[in-house]
């Protein structure tokens, strides 16, 4: 084959690679994607792969060129590991062949994190953002797309410094590939771990950019994308259409359109306080089970599980928005019969988004096809479920466009059980392609009449020994036995002799068995090219299934809220103009569903007085602070994404943002410790927060000596409660309890504690918050839980006696005698092989000789 000339090969190779030097090249070699030199070596490291080489190929060095190589079946899988270590991959396929016969390549497409479209390395319930920024002068525009679900968005980040805005919303969107000119570096890009890919600068430039969008949307302004005055915004959507063009050309047909969002219509949620309230997920682990999104998503379909994501880390701001979720939610809240049928009906949709994604790229197979029609089959039901909801969710039906025609097309096109993959025949329905049912009839009469040869030949010829046989070599022919091979009818042309017969064949057979050994290749042949148009077609009618898809995301989501509030006992929280807290019986959503078995979630009120600023919760560690604390940030945050909250009731403000400080956390990585990281993310509140946030503040201080610690505690809270652009509603759970003074002083300040019983020498936390200061943590006690050895408890106890009698001055200094820390040891050596001591297998004279052998062991002599 003239493929395997090695230098023609190796030329066409390097040809190619030239135009990808920054990318992992696989260059399709019959049934292998192969990697030569730098690409081999790193492919082979990286994968375990054997590094080969081939004897007819060198390098101009006179070295063997390596290579490794990976089968076509299994790339997939490799192409995913490759991605996760964050390499780009270039593609190339063997497109057609010369009048020689050697192969013509090209790359088809580039593969980059942010441009992947295999099913399997795309998570189903979340979206795989490619994202773009374009920044000039203290301006900055991003945009954000999903090449799989055709999302596309920008937003123009506030000038003139856009870095902490821009921080955010990728912590929100966390892209999984960002793109941004070359030179572009911010420390507040530094640690987001978002792989950045740098693009050389023009390709950012407003100019061009307008006239990349004007071409690739088809229209002469971009006023109606709300772009026509935003040149960053403009530049960084373009820098995404370049880089899809480049990598993956046929997704382009998916980024039909475009919106443009501000970041004031949601509620702003730095990275801290996303990660504080474990929204999407836990902050050990990082998982979704134990999130906020863990206990609420009860979707059902793909599309529903990414919508819901999107909801819970983008809460609403506008009234109006919030209150039409939150009566789609009602709707299917008090119907629940109506709720259970269409759950059942979204049930079993398939990704319809996705589907049609691969559909217009052409990288669909026949399955998807069969998805793509069952899921249309299966709407008009949902759309006649839907007519008997109320009036709220009416409005949505008209955007779940069934698209009977393109159901049409693909019942009569597909076979009902097509084969999973193309290339193997049996994909499209009879009756559908004259063409292909032609062949296909042509092939199995040809079959028929060759099968009835023999018998027919026989009759006719009277030939008892003639039989029709079949070999690689000469195809079918006709065989009689020497004896009998004179009478051979005169059609019969002899093309072989063996020693105890002859063979035959005839023009008529020859065409039979042409049309039977032609027939499977052209059957395949003329499948795939019907299959390929059949998606071309499907794909005109993308923006109406994109629609429908969304339509259908969003009645999941929908549905799901309201089967979550059901199955956990939610109530409508009603929205108020002034900027009120009043949770009455709130409860915290995941820790009320992890509670050990037998235990009950202990409601709370949260109901700030008219003037209340800032409560201050005391009480023991362990009883339930922090618990509260959250509590109050996630139901506002539930509220405004339009769900309805674990509460008997709940009147609530809108929020413009919610501003948490929780626990202690180091970030080294980025060069802070604990007690820095608690003073930036404070600052950034005192700086940001407005008096229409909610501030969630627990233990601020606690990271540096006590005297610090207190004094700060106490100055931040005068400032929430003075400043007069503050005054937000602040929850401050502490553990100094002088804070509790400041009540006294400040008329906004109240105080709150968790109730405690004391039982003789047990204390049992309540986890009830009533008004009040509390004046003991209960430290110690719950250090004995946690299984403090006894003499460090021991020891704590007496030094805070001492503490508490003198005023927190003296503590007795000198050392406790090691004897006295031995009285009770937990554990020694000499107690384990007592314990071991089998007392009814031992003697009174073995007992006391032990008994001896300890005391010598300790220096006494006998
Ligand atoms: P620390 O001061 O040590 O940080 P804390 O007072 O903030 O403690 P939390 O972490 O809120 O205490 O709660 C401790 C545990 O108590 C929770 O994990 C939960 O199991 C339980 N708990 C908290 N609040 C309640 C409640 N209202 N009803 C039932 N159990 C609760």
């Amino acid at each position: 084959m003239s493929d395997l000339e090695p230098n023609k090969l190796r030329k066409q190779y390097l040809d190619i690679k030239r135009r990808y030097p920054n990318e992992i090249l696989l260059f399709r070699l019959g049934d292998f994607y192969e990697t030569f030199d730098d690409d081999a070596q790193l492919v082979a490291r990286e994968l375990e792969l054997v590094l080969t080489s081939r004897p007819n190929m060198y390098k101009a060095d006179g070295v063997r060129v390596p290579m490794a190589g990976i089968p076509h079946h299994a790339l997939e899988s490799y192409l995913a590991r490759l991605i996760a270590k964050g390499y780009h991959v270039a593609i190339c396929e063997q497109v057609g062949a010369d009048e020689k016969g050697f192969f013509r390549r090209e790359v088809v497409r580039v593969v980059t994190p942010g441009t992947v479209t295999e099913p399997n390395l795309l998570e189903a319930g979340r979206n795989n953002y490619l994202a773009a920024l374009a920044v000039s002068e203290g301006r900055a525009g991003l945009a954000h797309a999903d090449i799989t679900t055709g999302d596309f968005a920008v937003t123009t980040l506030p000038a003139p410094n856009p870095w902490p805005a821009l921080r955010h919303e990728l912590m929100r969107l966390r892209p999984a590939e960002l793109l941004l000119p070359e030179g572009v570096q911010h420390p507040a890009l530094a640690d987001l771990n978002i792989p950045c890919t740098p693009l050389p600068g023009w390709k950012f430039d407003p100019g061009k950019a307008r006239a990349v969008l004007l071409e690739h949307f088809g229209v002469s302004s971009l006023a109606g994308f709300g772009l026509e005055h935003s040149p960053l915004a403009t530049a960084a959507c373009a820098a995404i259409v370049q880089y899809v063009r480049e990598t993956q050309p046929a997704a382009l047909n998916l980024l039909t359109r475009l919106s443009t969002y501000s970041l004031d219509a949601f509620m702003l949620l730095d990275p801290a306080t996303r990660r504080n309230l474990e929204l999407t997920e836990t902050l050990r682990g990082g998982e979704v089970r134990g999130s906020l999104l863990g206990v609420l998503d009860q979707t059902v379909t793909a599309m529903g599980a990414r919508l819901l994501r999107q909801w819970v880390n983008q809460p609403l701001l506008d009234p109006a928005r919030i209150n039409e979720r939150l009566d789609r939610v009602a709707a299917f809240h008090t119907q629940g019969v109506l709720r259970a049928e269409v759950r059942a009906a979204l049930k079993p949709l398939h990704d319809l988004e996705r589907l049609t994604n691969r559909i217009l790229g052409l990288t669909a197979n026949p399955r998807d096809l069969v998805a793509l029609r069952e899921t249309l089959a299966a709407l008009p039901a949902l759309k006649e479920r839907l007519k008997s909801g109320d009036s709220n969710l009416q409005s949505l039906i008209s955007n779940l466009d069934t698209c009977a025609d393109v159901l049409e097309l693909l019942q009569t096109a597909i076979a009902d059980e097509p084969p999973a993959v193309l290339g193997k025949p049996g994909i499209i329905r009879a009756g559908y392609s004259e063409e292909l049912d032609g062949v296909i009839s042509a092939s199995s009469h040809a079959r028929e009449w060759i099968a009835g040869l023999e018998k027919a030949e026989k009759e006719r010829t009277g030939i008892k020994s003639l039989k029709v046989g079949y070999n690689k070599v000469f195809g079918y022919y006709l065989e009689i036995s020497r004896g009998q091979s004179d009478k051979a009818p005169e059609n019969y042309i002899r093309k072989q002799t063996l020693v105890n017969a002859e063979r035959f064949i005839t023009p008529e057979l020859k065409e039979y068995e042409t049309l039977v050994l032609n027939a499977e290749e052209r059957i395949l042949e003329i499948e795939t090219r019907l299959f390929k148009d059949l998606c071309r077609q499907i794909g005109a009618h993308a923006g109406r299934l994109l629609t429908t898809a969304r339509t259908v995301a969003q009645l999941d989501v929908l549905a799901a809220l309201a089967e979550a509030a059901a199955r956990n006992g939610y109530v409508r929280p009603q929205l108020a103009d002034e900027p009120v807290l009043e949770i009455r019986d709130g409860r915290h959503p995941v820790v009320e569903q992890f509670l050990p078995a037998g235990r009950r979630f202990v409601p709370n009120d949260i109901v700030f007085e008219p003037g209340e600023c800032v409560r201050v919760i005391t009480g023991p560690n362990m009883s339930g602070k922090s618990t509260y604390l959250r509590q109050a940030a996630l139901v506002v945050l539930m509220a405004q994404m339009g769900s309805f909250v674990p509460a008997a009731s709940a009147r609530l403000g809108v929020f413009d943002r919610i501003f948490t400080r929780i626990g202690a956390q180091d970030e080294i990585a980025a060069g802070q410790s604990t007690f820095m990281v608690e003073m930036v993310e404070t600052a950034n509140i005192l700086h940001n927060a407005t008096a229409r946030s909610l501030l969630v503040l627990d233990e601020i201080g606690r990271g540096t000596s006590t005297y610090d610690g207190l004094s700060l505690a106490w100055a931040i809270v005068e400032h929430i409660h003075n400043h007069p652009k503050l005054k937000a509603k602040t929850l401050f759970a502490t553990h100094y309890h002088e804070l509790t003074d400041l009540a006294a002083v400040l008329p906004g300040v109240r105080n709150y504690n968790v109730a405690v019983a004391e039982e003789g020498d047990h204390v049992v936390f309540l986890h009830r918050i009533v008004p009040g200061g509390a004046d003991r943590s209960y430290g110690i006690h719950v250090a004995q839980l946690a299984g403090l050895p006894r003499s460090v408890i021991a020891r704590a106890q007496e030094i805070l006696a001492q503490l508490e009698a003198s005023g927190g001055r003296a503590v007795k200094r000198e050392p406790i005698a090691a004897a006295q820390m031995a009285l009770f040891p937990e554990t020694s050596p000499l107690l384990d092989e007592l314990l071991a001591l089998d007392l009814n297998a031992l003697t009174p004279m073995e007992a006391l000789s032990k008994l001896f052998e300890w005391q010598a062991r300790f220096g006494k002599s006998a």
